[in-house]
């Protein structure tokens, strides 16, 4: 364990489990959260679920998986460097994805509009579902037992401080550092590497970001350090280049505010009223204009709608032949549903959510394609 600063969350100042349990004899809390987020089932599902583009379409753009180990490392590094508890940085980052249902984005969408009825479907809600209950590896307690500040980060993102049934984390003050960190880097992670995935899937040219102000921000001291470069070279080069200059913008911002804001302790990081973690204004302008690029020239281009709209196709229909033939459903969450008859839509679709984008596919061919199939 690194030394940390005294506005770092310390493991010995955690508001604990759900279910009390000894501790370990040399393993602290939010390293036993991380470790256990690993052997999830959630966790490993990750390598078949679509972060952008679906896992079919090549096999070196990012998955929901390796977005994740990104978006861990960066944000371990800035923990480190900002004498954050890293343990816990790392925890709430390899965490922070696993709710994420098959198809990505249009998973997500046709999820929610198919439980409308029943408070619709949220990736970080279902997140905090899967590690608080739906996770069956221990004999002593459902879930994953994680602490309460990994569980808090789960309500934060999904902006549900207000409701009542989470009033204990809204209790707790403001965001810890750790979990704004994870929350800035995958925002940076994501922006980065979609410009290189679609760049590689020919969505966009190396001419066309020239447009954007990071991007030449980037490929400037890039082009000038090895004039010579071109095509996948500059690219990977800008690419790496984009990483850091957003990364070391973090580091100098958040320097700047936690200076500025005055912040000591761990108190004064949950009393703060303005957010600590953040980039300066002008890289912020910048990354909001990347942003609406790839709004409007990748995650809306129509070969990546085309892509999803399969997935949309058949995650509808999969949740209608659950709901109306429950006696389809696996053995365990037939069960579930007949434990929780009020809410049968909440049940199919966990199951649904649960599912990689593969496993999505197939079933949907065993159930309405291919009779042959079982
Ligand atoms: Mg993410």
């Amino acid at each position: 364990m690194n030394d940390l600063a005294p506005f770092a969350m310390p493991d010995e100042a955690t508001r604990g489990r759900r279910h009390p349990e000894p501790a370990h004899p040399f393993r602290l809390p939010y390293q036993r959260d991380r470790e256990r987020i690993v052997h999830s089932s959630a966790f490993r599902r990750m390598t078949g679920k679509t972060q952008v583009l679906p896992a079919s379409v090549n096999d070196h753009h990012r998955t929901r998986l390796t977005h994740t180990l990104e978006v861990v490392q960066v944000a371990r590094t800035v923990a480190r460097r900002l004498k954050l508890n890293e343990d816990l940085t790392e925890a709430i980052a390899l965490a922070h994805d696993i709710g994420h249902p098959p198809f990505g984005h249009a998973g997500e969408t046709v999820l929610d509009e198919c439980l409308a009825n029943a408070g619709g479907f949220n990736h970080n809600l279902y997140g905090l579902r899967r590690v608080d209950e739906l996770e069956a590896r221990y004999p002593d307690f459902p879930g994953l037992n994680l602490t309460f500040e990994v569980r808090e980060s789960f309500v934060r993102h999904a902006g549900k401080l207000a409701d009542p049934k989470f009033a204990e984390f809204a209790a707790a003050g403001a965001e810890l550092l750790e979990a704004s960190v994870v929350d800035l880097v995958d925002s940076i992670a994501y922006d980065t590497h979609d410009v290189d995935d679609a760049l590689g899937l020919g969505f966009i040219t190396l001419i066309d970001l020239e447009e954007l102000g990071l991007w030449r921000r980037a490929a400037t001291p890039v082009r000038r350090a090895y004039p010579a470069l071109d095509g996948y070279s500059l690219r990977t080069a800008v690419v790496r280049e984009l990483l850091a200059l957003q990364v070391d913008d973090l580091l100098g911002e958040t320097t700047r505010r936690l200076d500025a804001a005055r912040i000591r302790t761990v108190s004064d990081v949950r009393g703060a009223s303005v957010p600590l973690v953040g980039l300066s204004e002008t890289i912020a302008k910048e990354k909001g204009e990347l942003e609406r690029f790839l709004r409007e020239r990748v995650y809306t281009h129509y070969r990546v709608l085309r892509m999803t709209a399969s997935g949309k196709r058949m995650i509808h229909a999969l949740f209608g032949t659950y709901l109306a033939s429950p006696e389809l459903l696996p053995v365990r969450h037939g069960r579930r549903l007949r434990e929780m008859t009020s809410q049968p839509e909440v049940v199919v679709g966990d199951y649904l959510a649960g599912m990689t984008d593969r496993f999505a596919i197939q079933e949907y061919r065993r159930l309405h394609a291919a009779p042959s199939e079982v």
